[in-house]
């Protein structure tokens, strides 16, 4: 049963957007029996049968685009034309993995006395644990795979943004998606998301969150020897050489770390810049975040949206009070809603708290650097190894610091980290395994190797 319920929060305006029965830990067994039951099932469709039925899904993501998008907007508070953009991700999700179930392909490996070759079969129960800062988006970069290979899903969205979910789940329904292939839990993470992690009937668990709840997730998951993805925490760095297109390095860094409020696993939050363009570069950087069009998130002309609660601005707060050395700030409303002001930090130095912490809030630090060797040695200085950017005019610098960094996602003269058909991930203390692209599905299946024995 379902003890009590949850208040789901508007973060622009903290009015209650909803209230909802609040899963407990009994609702996550009955879900694990549910998705167990319809396993069998959902294995045996044809690979083709499944195919349409992810092309279904993407279809009806479609039709509902900006109901969903109206929905995330409100709840996570981000712009309606960032939470359009990411529902159109969510359809195209489920239609790149919809070329998938036909071509699981095997190998045939030459060995003596018959012929030996692989499968990839599905896990089972896979348990799907999803963060509020892209509540659907990333939840899709689980179900799509997961779904192509043939596993039936228990999904946990946050506590703070579980609606999405929940209507994305009746959508699917709706598409033909049989009954028990995919089930949705909403409550607390310490209640459902410690079940899942501990339950026998759960073959898997991908995780996305936070580097300490990774921790004890990946510990958990050790008892019952459940295969574990982790998409965790990240401190980004941008990494501006003087020889690069300075106005461009400029205009496009605020979006990288203050897009989404800069509750964004990707966030380039560590600016280093080569100190020869420091002038020219925090010029044009001030002129970009004084600029930045914070507000309602339903306002078609909004680029940044509040924080996500009262305590996620607490504690990006904290980075910034104190005496931090502010070197310029942009502008918040007043009034209602979990607003922060998009905020630069220089001179920061490389050991201070915030340039070594995840803020996941709008606040960025700059720190200069002289050589490439020093760039590459700064970018490295962290646990964290998610994504980056390097912006130079030398394309071989560019390709040598690229390879040199310790980091599962770059990008070269942008900061675009994440794209439906490459792989997503960390090295280091971001975590562990690969969404999106096509090595997302190692993860949600297991390689059987068959002999079959011809005689002599
Ligand atoms: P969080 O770790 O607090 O929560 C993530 C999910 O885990 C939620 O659904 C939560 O309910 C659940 N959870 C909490 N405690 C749990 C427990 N003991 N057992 C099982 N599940 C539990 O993270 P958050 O605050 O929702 O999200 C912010 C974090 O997510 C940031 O650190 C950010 O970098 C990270 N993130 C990473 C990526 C990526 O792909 N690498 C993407 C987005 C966010």
């Amino acid at each position: 049963m379902s003890s009590g319920t949850l208040q789901v929060l508007e973060p622009a305006t903290e009015a209650v957007l909803q209230e909802i029965p609040r899963a407990d830990a009994s609702d996550v067994d009955r879900a694990v029996e549910h998705a167990a039951a319809a396993f069998p099932a959902w294995r045996a469709v044809s690979p083709s049968d499944r195919a349409a039925q992810l092309r279904a899904i993407s279809d009806i993501v479609r039709e509902h685009r900006d109901e969903l998008a109206q929905l995330e907007a409100r709840n996570a508070g981000k712009p309606i034309g960032d939470a359009r953009g990411e529902m159109d991700m969510v359809a195209q999700v489920f239609a790149y993995y919809s070329g998938s179930p036909e071509r699981l392909l095997g190998d045939t490996i030459p060995v003596s006395g018959g012929h030996a070759f692989t499968v990839r079969e599905p896990l089972g129960v896979v348990g799907l644990i999803v963060p509020w800062n892209f509540p659907l988006t990333i939840a899709a970069w689980k179900m799509g795979p997961a779904l192509a290979a043939g596993n039936t899903i228990v999904l946990k969205p946050a506590e703070l943004t579980p609606l999405t979910a929940l209507r994305f789940a009746e959508l699917a329904r709706e598409a033909g998606l049989p009954e028990g292939v995919l089930n949705v839990v909403a409550g607390p993470g310490s209640v459902c998301g410690a079940r899942l992690v501990e339950h026998p009937g759960v073959a898997k668990i991908a995780f996305t969150g936070s580097t300490e709840v990774g921790r004890s997730i990946a510990a958990g998951a050790a008892q019952t020897i459940k295969r574990v993805t982790l998409e965790l925490g990240g401190k980004s760095p941008n990494i501006v050489f003087a020889d690069a297109d300075l106005a461009a390095a400029a205009a496009a860094a605020p979006g990288a770390v203050f897009g989404n409020a800069g509750q964004d696993c990707c966030a380039r939050s560590r600016i280093l810049v080569q100190r020869a363009a420091m002038d020219e570069f925090m010029g044009e950087l001030e002129a970009a975040v004084t600029a930045i069009r914070v507000g309602d998130p339903l306002s078609e002309d909004t680029e940044m949206g509040p924080l996500i609660s009262a305590g996620q601005r607490e504690t990006v707060g904290s980075f910034v009070d104190n005496g931090a050395p502010v070197a310029f700030r942009g502008s918040a409303p007043d009034g209602p809603g979990f607003w922060f002001a998009p905020t630069v930090l220089c001179p920061v130095d490389p050991g201070a708290r915030a340039a070594r912490e995840e803020i996941f809030g709008p606040v960025a630090v700059v720190i200069p650097f002289d050589s490439e060797k020093e760039a590459i040695r700064l970018a490295n200085d962290t646990i964290y190894g998610l994504s980056g950017s390097i912006w130079s005019g030398d394309g071989g610098r560019a390709l040598r610091v690229a390879r040199a960094l310790d980091a599962g996602v770059l990008s070269i003269n942008s900061n675009t980290s994440v794209r439906v058909a490459t792989p997503f991930g960390g090295f280091k203390q971001s975590g562990y395994g690969r969404e999106l692209g096509p090595h997302a599905l190692d993860a949600y299946t297991e390689v059987k190797s068959i002999f079959f024995a011809t005689g002599v």
